[in-house]
């Protein structure tokens, strides 16, 4: 037996005035989505807790059973391990910007006039050592790239210094707290930042975009520190052999920590532009292989970022489109659900429940009829947090141990 776990990013929403007071997912034309709730369970969840405002990252730990008051490492761990750096226990990890700052430090540019390719500054920056620590760079997508300090005695309890505005001097770290390591960890990475800064300079590629008017890439803006301890893998925690289907950087960084194989689509790029179809066609595929297959489809929550309930609606109805398929399946679990709600009339996150279904043959089935916020809300699974919704899979698949005799 497989389970299929599709993760719609922002899925869940508020209601919609030029719906009817319906939110986006209860107005879109969902017949596959609704035959899959017809098939099986469903209920409503509070990802992380009630009441609680979720990220995706720490939505996406307690969904797969990982309590992010344990397991959440921060971001730049997630972030460098989601464009596939290899990281150690202890490895200190950041996100960056390749940005341009002036003679005198003055950010002029936070992505340095939005550049495409960040792999050759990484490539420059790559393995430079300070005091003992190693720094490693990797490129991201566009200008962003994954920044990892290796080497003893560190701490990610540092300063935030982006100030995420132009026009101002780049800031230096510095330590968060009194320790000896988060201080030792500011001054080697300001050592490094200024090193970076002057190789960055006289690169020959900065040159030339320097010559062509083009704002050179001589300055790393660094965020998100966090440091990266070991995660009992999914496989250990459950006996799964997992794979992922993202297109994000950051969910596929999740995957990795975790231990799934993160496989590559074409045409999934993390955008409302995906290839909807093709991910949910690998998963089946991937289905043979694998007992566990984890999809991740972000457009939902772009749009309830930009605000566009009728953008979100039409993503939901090509989401929809794609599940098709799933509905042929046998001897599997499909499991959709969201890690947290978007409601267009916030543009951002907040801690309203998401809807979630199970459906498969061995399913106990409820009376609802239709995947909404509103609908599932009268399911048979009630209302449940994103902690308990592994434990129940794990237990439909046949594979949960008994407690007690
Ligand atoms: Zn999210």
């Amino acid at each position: 037996m497989k389970t299929f776990l599709i993760i719609c990013d922002g899925l869940g929403d508020r209601p919609i005035a030029q719906f009817d007071s319906q939110t986006p997912l209860e107005a879109a034309y969902t017949p596959n989505l609704d035959k899959l709730a017809e098939g099986g369970v469903t209920g409503v969840m509070h990802t992380v807790d009630i009441g609680v405002r979720p990220g995706s990252d720490t939505a996406h730990l307690a969904l797969f059973g990982y309590d992010p008051n344990v397991y959440y490492p921060g971001r730049g761990p997630l972030e460098v391990a989601g464009i596939g750096m290899e990281i150690k226990p202890g490895d200190i990890c950041f996100r960056a910007n390749m940005a341009t700052v002036d003679d005198d430090m003055i950010v002029k540019d936070r992505r340095a006039g939005r550049i495409g390719d960040a792999s050759p500054f990484a490539e420059k920056l790559n393995g430079i050592k300070i005091d003992g620590v190693e720094f490693l760079a990797g490129a991201g997508t566009g200008h962003r790239l994954g920044l990892i300090m290796r080497g003893p005695g560190l701490s990610p309890q540092l300063t935030d210094v982006d100030s995420k505005k132009v026009g101002v001097k780049a800031r230096k770290f510095e330590s968060a707290d009194k320790s000896r390591e988060a201080k030792f960890t500011a001054e080697v990475l300001n050592k490094f930042l200024e090193q970076a800064h002057l190789k960055l300079n006289k690169m020959e590629l900065n040159r030339e975009r320097v010559s062509q008017g083009k704002l050179p890439a001589n300055y790393l803006l660094v965020r998100g520190a966090g440091i990266f301890r070991e995660v009992p893998s999914f496989y250990d925690k459950y006996g799964l052999k997992a794979a992922c289907v993202a297109g994000g950087g950051l969910y596929k960084g999740i995957a990795g920590i975790l231990g799934m194989d993160v496989v590559a689509v074409e045409g999934a790029t993390g955008k409302p532009d995906t290839d909807i179809k093709a991910k949910i066609n690998k998963a089946i595929e991937l289905g043979k292989e694998y007992n566990f297959v984890f999809v991740h489809i972000k457009g939902a929550d772009t749009m309830g970022e930009d605000g566009d309930p009728e953008g979100k609606k039409k993503f939901i109805e090509k989401i929809d489109e794609a599940m098709a398929p799933m509905l042929n399946l046998t001897d599997s679990l499909v499991v959709v659900t969201a890690d947290h709600s978007t409601p267009c009339v916030l543009k951002n996150h907040s801690a309203d429940d998401v809807p979630v279904l199970i459906s498969g043959e061995s399913v106990r089935h409820d009376d609802v009829k239709q995947f909404g916020e509103r609908p599932c809300a009268k399911g048979r699974l009630g209302h449940i947090r994103g902690s308990h919704l592994m434990p129940i899979i794990i237990d439909l698949m046949g594979l949960a141990k008994m407690f007690g005799a």
